[in-house]
């Protein structure tokens, strides 16, 4: 099934879930937690918790706590991967930084007040960079492979994810489709924005530099070459996703490229399950 929504309703239904969920969960362990009453012995509080839950808890109950520690340790270790694969890059690349050039670039682009880090590598190197302070990423092998008019559309489709703040954006939905990997229907929905994005991001490169050549001619250049796999885990590749959709956009600037949502039926089934699931454990127990 093929839906057509906006990309405000798409991140609107994965907040939504997100945040039903979290609830339902949160009043299960509250729900829990006053179960007993409190103790100034925090040991012997936790231990009396852990008792009460074991033993007078059902089945079901015990299946939710398992789900609500399983995407604590997911989620916790997702992030700590994250701090230490975004360490390790930015480690990597200050010990390369082509500090004149980067004088250089950021001077030619100090109107898009976006900082550019210039960085020796012969490899093409073209990412967004840093969740709160997002920073763009070019390798000197970027820019020998492109010309100056290629060399603008990658920055600027690079300043709209720096603008909007999209590598926050991405790793939260990222959070949310990892830790919640048993709703699959996030995942179609994290896909659409991804794409989305893009898109959005070559349309905002094309308005801005007044031409598609220089991207549609960045874009196939990049495909040809060998992209380091690992970095578009710690930001923002140029060539991440949505190839495909790019290329039409570029073929047909006059007519706005339509993004589905892919929905299959089994993953959309489950989830709903799995959510009506939580929904009655939660609703059972709290009321009884
Ligand atoms: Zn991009």
């Amino acid at each position: 099934m093929k839906l057509y929504m906006s990309i405000k309703s798409v991140l609107f239904t994965i907040s939504g879930i997100c945040l039903s969920v979290l609830l339902l969960m949160g009043v299960s362990l509250y729900h829990q937690i006053n179960d007993v009453s409190y103790y100034s012995d925090i040991i012997q509080y936790l231990a009396r918790i852990g008792q009460d839950v074991l033993v007078r808890h059902t089945i079901a109950e015990l299946l939710l706590d398992a789900l609500i520690l399983f995407t604590i340790c997911r989620n916790s270790w997702r992030i700590y991967k994250q701090w230490f694969l975004t360490r390790k890059w930015r480690q990597y690349f200050s010990q390369r930084i082509h500090w004149e050039k980067t004088y250089l670039y950021n001077r030619k682009y100090r109107r898009w007040n976006t900082e550019i880090v210039i960085i020796r590598d012969p490899t093409f190197v073209a990412i967004t960079m840093g969740l709160l302070q997002p920073k763009i990423i070019l390798s000197t092998g970027a820019l020998e492979l492109l010309n100056q008019s290629e060399q603008r559309a990658v920055i600027l489709h690079e300043v709209y994810h720096c603008q909007g703040k999209d590598t926050l954006k991405h790793f939260l939905i990222y959070l949310v489709e990892y830790g919640l990997m048993y709703i699959p229907v996030i995942k179609q929905l994290a896909e659409y924005y991804r794409a989305r994005t893009e898109i959005l991001a070559d349309r905002f490169s094309i308005d801005q530099t007044g031409a598609s050549s220089g991207l549609s001619s960045a874009l196939l250049k990049v495909l040809r070459t060998q992209n380091n796999g690992q970095l578009a885990k710690v930001g923002i590749n140029f060539t991440e996703s949505a190839i495909n959709y790019r290329i039409m956009q570029l073929l047909d600037l006059d007519n706005p490229v339509r993004i589905p949502v892919k929905v299959h039926w089994k993953p959309m089934v489950y989830s709903i399950l799995v959510m009506l699931s939580i929904l009655l454990v939660v609703t059972v127990n709290c009321t009884t």
